[in-house]
């Protein structure tokens, strides 16, 4: 499909090109792709009088009905200064009164004595029928027409315009009339064959035009599809290179230094640890370059599975790069990786933002020369000044945190380097896929363990003053404390008001008696620093924090965190901001407070929270409840803006779509027997799928 804007189209007048384009409807595509917010099937409708009998039946009228009418009259009145439109629809067998309170002066012009129309609504009886601001669909009797009628959703500006969804179908399908030869196809006919799914030209006319019922379920399907095949296609581009080439960091055995490692280590390893590692272990030794994601939940226990890999390779002669998201995060992990390598005669160096030039200059000389084994920082790493002498594995630790595009920035960084990626944030299978599609994934299920249940309760405000008492308790056996507070109407100001506030009175009333520290966005990362390692090194204290408190950030004496207005977060968040306690084998508590008067929908999510302490089965449900969004967040736009598909409710045709893109191109790397669809590839994805040409 060619690039035709909306000005180009030749069978549109000037007013209706304005107006869509107000609307955001730029180019063809867009306006092909506005399809309808619902559909009603013509044979679908219920004459007025059987409303009578429902009403019997079921005491009120429950849901919405659709209605073949004509509209015998209609009367503009004013009230308290507001126009009102009424109209009066009737079928043979009955009236309905419809009222717009909302722009009546524009559906006074649109709807016309004497036309017919199909409408829908939840009708009530006071005396008589009635409906307020129905959806409405003018209709023609010929039987060319359709049986399924298209309901348009209708956004302010057109409606300024003019335009209602009567008059959005009639332009849709004049634009339609006039481009449709040029509706081509770029999914590959065998697989159309393959599902039996229409070609382009006709899905699209089916969905604004639809024939059947039949027709129209197979044509948005296949449209579905093809948003997901194109973004496998890409996934598939990047995983089957890596399957072509040949890396320069193989390594041939586990090697002394490992083995000496694993001796030291003073736990047992989990199951789910041990096979991560023995993945990890076979992809180096491949002789292909790894590119995999480890999904674990907060304290599963990542860090020592990325340390056997590091081991792995730096007993090999080869350097590693270990990532983390900010400066608190790498440097918690330079001074875990420290403690476990003393033993050993191996260069740690950490590349921190707050180097002095001095000190930075013999850092960078060090990673130059070879003398670094294994380099730990922030994206700092990745800068063009940091040259490595032979880096062989990167570590991306809560890369849930870094954007997809980073994350090709870091891949292409030295001579192809393994990559290991590490999330904590339990994601649904189809999100993974949509996200990480082309990463290899092992999973860590099993906590540690020494790991006792943290025990979750819910606590409305009455009780609130029971927890602090709690928590001093807590305080005074030597342990620490969180209390989250929510963001407040999404403004920082006020949400970190809400924060200092309470801060100040904590500090003067409930915990005049111990230390209180307070961490909020606002800070700069280094004061953010300084809070995080006096909390750490506190003998006991309470940290007041926004969601800042970094994912990750490992306070072992965390033994209680208070969750503010809990219904205001999504589960998984819940989730990943318990993780902040219960990092080791004490007993250790989450209570969630929440406002007296919160909806019963609410408190059942929350409950989840006291039922379940499985990250991924809460990812699951969530996802249910809240959609993609939660998980996709800003950094991932662009690959997963899906238009129409739906990653919950769509998912078979995710793994439909992935199955038949890694196939074509396990056949066609390059594409080169589907050349437009390749050019559609490149210029969808642009460099990303060019940096992939051999
Ligand atoms: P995360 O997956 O959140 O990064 P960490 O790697 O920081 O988790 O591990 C959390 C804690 O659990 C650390 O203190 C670590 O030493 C400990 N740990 C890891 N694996 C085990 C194990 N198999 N048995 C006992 N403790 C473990
Ligand atoms: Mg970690």
């Amino acid at each position: 499909m060619k690039d035709i804007t909306i000005d180009q189209i030749q069978s549109l007048d000037s007013k209706s090109k304005a107006a869509l384009t107000k609307c955001g409807i730029k180019n063809l595509f867009d306006l092909i792709y506005y399809f309808p917010k619902r559909y009603i099937d013509r044979k679908n409708v219920t004459a007025i009088r059987e409303l009578y009998s429902i009403l019997k039946q079921d005491g009120e009228i429950k849901k919405e009905y659709n209605f073949i009418v004509k509209v015998v009259d209609k009367r503009s009145v004013t009230s308290r200064n507001r126009q009102i439109l009424n109209v009066t629809f009737s079928d043979d067998t009955g009236f309905i009164n419809c009222a717009w309170f909302h722009y009546a002066s524009f559906y006074n012009k649109k709807i016309q004595v004497g036309e017919q129309y199909l409408i829908s609504g939840k009708p009530s009886y006071r005396g008589k029928w009635e409906i307020a601001h129905p959806d409405y669909q003018k209709i023609k009797n010929e039987d060319f027409e359709g049986k399924i009628v298209p309901f348009y959703q209708i956004a302010p500006e057109m409606r300024i315009k003019g335009i209602d969804s009567s008059v959005l179908e009639k332009i849709i399908f004049t634009v339609l009339t006039e481009v449709k030869e040029q509706l081509t196809d770029l999914v590959p006919v065998h697989i159309l064959e393959k599902f039996k799914f229409p070609d382009f030209k006709s899905s699209i006319m089916e969905i604004h035009k639809p024939s059947n019922d039949f027709s129209l379920i197979n044509s948005l399907k296949r449209l579905k599809f093809e948003e997901f095949f194109y973004l496998q296609l890409l996934f598939a581009r990047r995983k089957q290179r890596n399957i072509l080439r040949q890396s320069k960091f193989k390594i041939s055995d586990k090697g002394l230094l490992f083995d000496r490692f694993y001796d030291l280590l003073t736990f047992e390893l989990t199951d789910d640890q041990k096979k991560t590692i023995k993945e990890i272990y076979s992809d180096l030794r491949s002789g292909k370059v790894m590119n995999r994601l480890l999904q674990g939940d907060v304290g599963s226990g990542k860090t020592i599975v990325a340390l056997s890999a590091v081991m792995l390779m730096v007993g090999s002669g080869f350097q590693c790069a270990v990532m983390a998201p900010t400066e608190i995060l790498a440097e918690q992990l330079y001074l875990e990786f420290k403690s476990y390598c003393k033993e050993f005669e191996i260069n740690i160096s950490f590349l921190s933002g707050g180097l002095s030039n001095k000190l930075r200059d013999e850092v960078l000389n060090n990673i130059a020369n070879g003398v670094t084994d294994i380099a730990i920082g922030t994206h700092a790493l990745f800068q063009k000044d940091v040259l490595f002498s032979s880096l062989g594995l990167v570590i991306i630790d809560e890369q849930h945190r870094f954007g997809v595009m980073q994350r090709g920035d870091l891949i292409e960084k030295g001579d192809a380097p393994h990559v290991l990626s590490m999330s904590a944030t339990p994601i649904p299978r189809t999100v993974t896929l949509s996200i990480y599609g082309d990463l290899d994934v092992s999973i860590i299920k099993s906590m540690p363990s020494n790991r006792k249940k943290i025990i979750t309760k819910l606590r409305s405000d009455d009780e609130l003053n029971k927890i602090y008492d709690f928590i001093k308790s807590e305080l005074d056996k030597g342990n620490k404390a969180y209390i989250i507070f929510p963001l407040v109407e999404k403004s920082e100001k006020s949400d970190l008001s809400a924060a200092s506030d309470q801060y100040f009175k904590f500090k003067e009333n409930q915990f005049k008696d111990y230390d209180v520290f307070l961490l909020h966005g606002k800070m700069r990362s280094i004061e953010k620093e300084e809070v995080m390692q006096k909390f750490k090194s506190a003998k006991n204290g309470v940290l007041v924090s926004t969601t800042v408190v970094e994912v990750g950030v490992d306070v072992k004496e965390a033994t209680v965190i208070l969750i503010m207005h809990a219904e205001r977060f999504g589960l998984a968040q819940l989730h990943q901001l318990r993780g902040r306690v219960g990092r080791n084998s004490i007993q250790s508590y989450c209570i969630l407070n929440y406002s007296t008067g919160i909806g019963e929908e609410s408190m059942e999510r929350l409950k989840v929270m006291e039922e379940t302490s499985d990250g991924f089965s809460l990812s699951e449900k969530d996802f249910e409840i809240r959609g993609p969004g939660e998980f996709l967040g800003d950094n991932q736009s662009g690959y997963s803006d899906l238009k129409i598909a739906n990653l919950f409710r769509d998912r078979d045709l995710l793994e439909m779509a992935r199955k038949e893109a890694f196939q074509l191109l396990s056949q066609d790397f390059n594409l080169s027997d589907h050349q437009s669809l390749r050019d559609y590839m490149n210029k969808k994805f642009g460099e990303v799928w060019d940096i992939l040409k051999y």
